[in-house]
């Protein structure tokens, strides 16, 4: 049989090539450190000194330690979790070596073992004569510290994905390690940042790091991140605003919705195409946690007091873009694992001399990133809640719009060169990228 993801083509660079990839490793972290600071007075400032005095103020080489230590210890709880919930084993999709890598799936069970330990706290142990070793009481965690060192937090992430960063690199040499096209250019710096490895793994081959990363401790962190906002909130107003109950819910919703549909991440661009580097590592475990928590983080000093009617439209906005992205995803990845199935067999499909089929009908028949265009609008409703008193809130649908924009692009190319004229031909059936009859 044709293997579809062997694919003959030439290295392209993208992120501006090499000093792109330098620029973007230098100027990201820095711009974390000034969100979380504009999230926290409400505000954008231009004021040097007053950023620096906020960040770096009370900057001690201690707090960022005993901050790294704290992230360690979430890492290795996820870790945990990972390695001994019990598991769905899946294969993912056929690799350019002709092999199908294995799997562990319970990233839906480790989000709710997290929650229950984030609701009623973490047990505390004592021993004595009568009983032995028995629970006295169930302590609750102490959410204020993610509100306290927000900051703090970022750094010590920064750090240790830089350090994942130079591990995954190297690790990349090893023996028969399979790379990414896009990631082995052969200079350093782009190497590091676009991932040179396609599938790091460890445990004797059996704990992948790049699926392990995109979806647990940042992702589940992100969610923590928000409930220990809303706490916070609580307990400076005595009640927790409509807002704040939305961005917990509709975030929550997304969180949930991604370890919920694990499996389908094995089909996306990030798990079959790009390595695991800088980029990725930096992007699931500090840019996503720190970034998409803006909203609460900023609800928790600045509640805009919104109405019924205003929540309600809010809602609304939600709830169009949420059905949109399931509906868009859910549908390519029924079609992707079985084009026969039930839910998918009616669809219209164009067929590719790659041997894969391009649906023409359904969700993707109305747009071929649909998909990008409900993500986009539930990310719009997520700014929303905070009102329009600052810009600050609204970086989120901003920055994720050029993203979109840019990954939209980028595979149009990709898939331009997996499927040459026929993917000519699918975008004159479907000639429309994000919004049918307008653009
Ligand atoms: P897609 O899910 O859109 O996958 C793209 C691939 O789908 C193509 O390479 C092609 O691969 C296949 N495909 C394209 N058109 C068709 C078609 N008509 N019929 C069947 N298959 C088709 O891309 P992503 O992986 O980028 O995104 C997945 C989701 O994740 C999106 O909803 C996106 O919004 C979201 N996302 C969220 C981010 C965040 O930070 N919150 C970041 C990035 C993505 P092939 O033909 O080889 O199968």
């Amino acid at each position: 049989m044709k293997n579809p993801y062997k694919e003959e083509q030439s290295f392209n660079y993208e992120f501006g090539g090499p000093i792109g990839a330098f620029l973007t490793v230098l100027s990201l972290p820095p711009l974390v450190l000034i969100l979380t600071h504009f999230a926290s007075i409400g505000r954008i400032t231009t004021d040097i000194f007053e950023i620096k005095n906020d960040i770096f103020g009370e900057f001690n080489l201690q707090k960022t330690l005993y901050c790294s230590l704290a992230l360690i210890v979430w890492f290795g709880f996820q870790v945990l979790l990972e390695r001994f919930l019990p598991c769905d084993i899946v294969e993912g999709v056929l690799l350019e070596n002709g092999k199908k890598l294995r799997y562990r799936l319970n990233g839906h069970l480790a989000f709710w073992v997290t929650f229950l330990i984030v609701l009623i706290g973490y047990p505390s142990v004592e021993y004595s004569s009568n009983h032995g070793l028995h629970v006295v009481e169930f302590k609750p965690l102490p959410l204020h510290f993610l509100y306290d060192y927000y900051a703090d937090l970022a750094l010590a992430s920064i750090c240790l994905c830089t350090i994942l960063s130079i591990y995954l690199y190297c690790k990349s040499f090893a023996k028969n390690a399979l790379l990414a096209k896009g990631g082995n250019s052969g200079k350093k710096i782009y190497d590091f940042f676009m991932g040179r490895e396609l599938n790091p793994r460890s445990f004797n081959e059996s704990f992948d790091w790049k699926e392990f990363c995109e979806l647990r401790p940042g992702l589940i962190g992100w969610a923590v991140l928000n409930a220990a906002f809303t706490s916070v909130q609580k307990q400076k107003l005595g009640y927790i605003s409509g807002s704040m109950i939305l961005v917990n819910i509709f975030q929550g919703l997304y969180v949930w919705d991604a370890l919920f549909q694990e499996r389908a991440i094995l089909t996306t661009m990030d798990i079959t195409t790009d390595g695991f580097g800088f980029m990725l590592a930096f992007g699931d475990l500090c840019w996503v946690p720190f970034l998409y928590s803006l909203q609460a983080r900023y609800l928790v000093d600045h509640d805009p007091n919104l109405g019924v009617l205003a929540l309600a439209s809010i809602i609304f906005v939600n709830f169009i873009g949420y059905s949109i992205f399931r509906g868009a995803n859910s549908q390519k990845d029924a079609f992707r694992r079985d084009p026969e199935g039930e839910n998918v067999k009616h669809l219209q499909f164009l067929q590719t001399k790659r041997g894969t089929r391009l649906l023409t009908s359904g969700y993707w028949g109305m747009a071929r990133k649909i998909n990008y265009t409900g993500d986009w609008i539930m990310a719009l409703s997520w700014c929303l809640v905070c009102g329009f008193d600052s810009i600050v809130p609204y970086f989120y649908a901003i920055y994720f719009g050029i993203l979109l924009i840019h990954r939209s692009e980028r595979d149009d190319h990709m898939c331009h060169n997996k499927y040459g004229n026929d993917w000519i031909k699918y975008k004159k059936i479907v000639p429309y990228r994000f919004i049918p009859g307008v653009v």
